[in-house]
């Protein structure tokens, strides 16, 4: 796929990688859109560089069907999604300091895997909905972490970053014959405001044990995802992104 003129809706796209991804997709000649949870960054956004947005939380049912179909009589059907909205929400299963013992909360648990799960399926599923309704050979990007491995104090983000690729394999199966690709990129630790919460003495640790000795920057992901946009052959796959920390 080309980027000219295509509609690209990007979750979470008002700051961070979201971000970069539609400001760079603006720039080859794409048209893209983002939606994100509040309308103060998406007014920053539109007066920075221009890109249009919608408040929208990704997680309620009702809502997302009906962004999508007031994007579809606006815009006419999305050419891409790229589905990027996630969140983390830290802590060990279970912790023992002295002789208190505490279990993860639940309530934890569950936003994580609200956003980063249930949103990615809604978004992704309403974009291929329209898609194969209007017979628009599109493209499904699902963003997952290196994190899908396992990641200590990470149980709920590990879990979901994992789920969006077997979402990504199956949807790919599915979806392939109508001419819709479907693919995952899999970040490292990249140099944005998510990395920024992590306490600096272990951010120092997990920089000295990536490969490329440094944290990735938000440009080389964004070039991933216009990898998979225009690469015609590329489905049902993920792309780590990660500077060779993952074995
Ligand atoms: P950010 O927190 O900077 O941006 C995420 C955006 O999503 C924010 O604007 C946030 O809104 C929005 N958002 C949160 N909840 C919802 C919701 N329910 N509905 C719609 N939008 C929502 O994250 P990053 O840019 O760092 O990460 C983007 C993606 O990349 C995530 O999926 C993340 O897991 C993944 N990733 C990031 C890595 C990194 O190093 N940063 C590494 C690997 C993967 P608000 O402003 O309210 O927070």
């Amino acid at each position: 796929m080309d980027f000219a003129g295509k509609k690209i809706i990007v979750t979470g796209g008002a700051r961070g990688l979201g971000k970069q991804f539609a400001v760079d997709l603006k720039a080859r000649g794409a048209k893209p859109f983002v939606v994100d949870v509040m309308q103060d960054t998406l007014d920053s956004l539109k007066k920075e560089t221009g890109i249009s947005g919608k408040v929208l939380d990704v997680t309620k049912e009702k809502d997302v069907e009906a962004f999508f179909i007031d994007y579809a009589k606006e815009n006419g059907t999305p050419d891409v999604l790229v589905n990027n909205a996630g969140i983390t929400s830290d802590g060990l299963f279970i912790k023992k300091k002295g002789d208190e013992v505490t279990k993860f909360p639940y309530a934890n648990w569950s936003k994580v895997v609200d956003v980063n799960l249930h949103g990615v399926f809604l978004c992704g599923r309403e974009a291929a909905y329209h898609m194969v309704r209007n017979g628009v050979k599109g493209v499904i990007i699902n963003i997952s972490s290196i994190c899908r491995a396992g990641n200590l104090g990470q149980c709920n983000y590990s879990a979901t970053k994992a789920a969006v690729v077997a979402l990504t394999v199956t949807w790919s199966k599915e979806l392939i014959k109508a001419g819709i690709r479907v693919g995952a990129i899999a970040p490292g630790y990249i140099n944005t405001e998510m990395v920024a919460k992590i306490k600096p003495e272990m951010l120092e640790k997990i920089v000295s044990g990536i490969p490329a000795g440094r944290l990735g920057e938000m440009s080389e992901i964004s070039k991933a995802v216009q990898f998979i946009i225009e690469n015609d052959y590329f489905s049902g796959r993920v792309l780590e992104v990660d500077g060779g920390l993952r074995i």
